[in-house]
C-alpha cells in the first residue's frame, strides 16, 4: 500500500456524489484503519470513524446515511443545528460538533450535539453546563488540546491540560472522555506523528492523576491526511471527512483561522 502524502488536500479525493461511491470511500477508509490498527497490534473495533460531513449538503449526507454512517462530525455549530434540525427524522443519527464554540453559540450545541470534541475554555464549559442543566441533557465532551505549537489551532497549551480538568468536574452535565487534537499541517510525517505522540503522552499522564468522574479514555485525532499515523499511535476516534466525502472547496483557513493552508 503507497503511503498517502500528507494534507494534499485539493484534488486528490474525488466527490463523492452516490451511494456506491460512498460504499467504497468508507470501505477503503475502513480497509486503512485495519491496516494500521494490524501495523501495531490493535483491535479495529477499538477505532471509532467520526465522517466528518462539515460543508456538504443534505442529500450528499442522507447518501452516507443510506452507505451506513450513523453519526458526524461538524466543525460549525450553527451548520451542525441546521443539519440537525433538517434530518431530524433520522432518529438514530448523531451530531458531533468538533470545532471551535463561543459561548454565545453554547444553546445551539447543548441542544443538538450527541458529543463536544473542542472544549478549551472554562467560560465554554460554564456557558455548555447551563444550557445542558437547562435542556435537561448531558454531552460527552472531549478536551481538545494544541500538541504542534502553532498558534493557528485552537486547544489548550499542555502544560494547562491538568489545571483545566481539575475544574471539570465542578460542571455536572459535561462528561469528560478524552482528549482531542489537530496535528500540525506539515509534509514530515515525523512531525505530524510527534504531535500525536504529545497527546498521547499527556493522556497517560493525566489519567494517572485524573479527578473521579473525568474518564481520559478516548484520543480523537487523525483526519484524511493523517488517521493511520494517528492510529498508530493510539487514536481511538479518527475524523475523516474528505477520504470519504470528496474534497471540500472551503480551505481549512476557514476552520483554523491564520495561515494554516497546507503547504
Ligand atoms: C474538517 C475537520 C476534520 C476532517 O478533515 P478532512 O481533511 O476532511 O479529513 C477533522 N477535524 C476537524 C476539527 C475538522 O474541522
Amino acid at each position: 500500500m503507497n503511503t498517502p502524502t500528507l494534507h494534499e488536500h485539493h484534488g486528490r479525493w474525488p466527490q463523492a456524489t452516490t451511494l456506491d461511491d460512498f460504499r467504497h470511500n468508507l470501505a477503503a477508509v475502513r480497509a486503512r484503519i485495519a491496516a494500521a490498527c494490524q501495523r501495531v497490534g490493535r483491535d479495529p473495533a477499538s477505532v471509532r470513524l467520526l465522517p466528518v460531513s462539515k460543508t456538504k449538503g443534505e442529500a450528499t449526507i442522507r447518501l452516507a446515511y443510506a452507505a451506513g454512517c450513523r453519526e458526524f462530525g461538524e466543525n460549525k455549530p450553527q451548520e451542525a443545528y441546521r443539519k440537525w434540525e433538517a434530518m431530524a427524522d433520522l432518529t438514530d443519527l448523531r451530531w458531533s460538533v468538533i470545532g471551535h464554540l463561543q459561548t454565545n453559540k453554547a444553546k445551539l450545541v447543548a441542544r443538538c450535539a450527541a458529543e463536544f470534541q473542542a472544549l478549551d475554555s472554562l467560560r465554554v464549559a460554564e456557558a455548555l453546563d447551563r444550557r445542558l442543566q437547562a435542556e435537561g441533557r448531558a454531552l460527552d465532551v472531549l478536551v481538545q488540546v494544541n500538541t504542534s505549537g502553532e498558534a493557528s489551532k485552537y486547544g489548550l497549551s499542555p502544560a494547562d491540560a491538568a489545571a483545566f480538568l481539575h475544574a471539570l468536574p465542578a460542571f455536572a452535565a459535561l462528561r469528560v472522555r478524552g482528549l482531542m487534537t489537530l496535528a500540525i499541517l506539515s509534509a514530515e510525517p515525523a512531525r505530524v506523528r510527534r504531535c500525536f505522540v504529545l497527546l498521547r503522552d499527556l493522556r497517560d499522564r493525566l489519567r494517572a492523576a485524573a479527578p473521579d468522574g473525568i474518564a481520559l479514555d478516548e484520543l480523537s485525532m487523525g483526519m484524511s491526511g493523517d488517521y493511520e499515523i494517528a492510529i498508530e499511535e493510539g487514536a481511538t476516534v479518527v475524523r475523516v471527512g474528505q477520504a470519504i466525502f470528496g474534497a471540500r472547496a472551503t480551505p481549512d483557513s476557514d476552520y483554523w483561522p491564520a495561515g494554516a493552508e497546507p503547504r
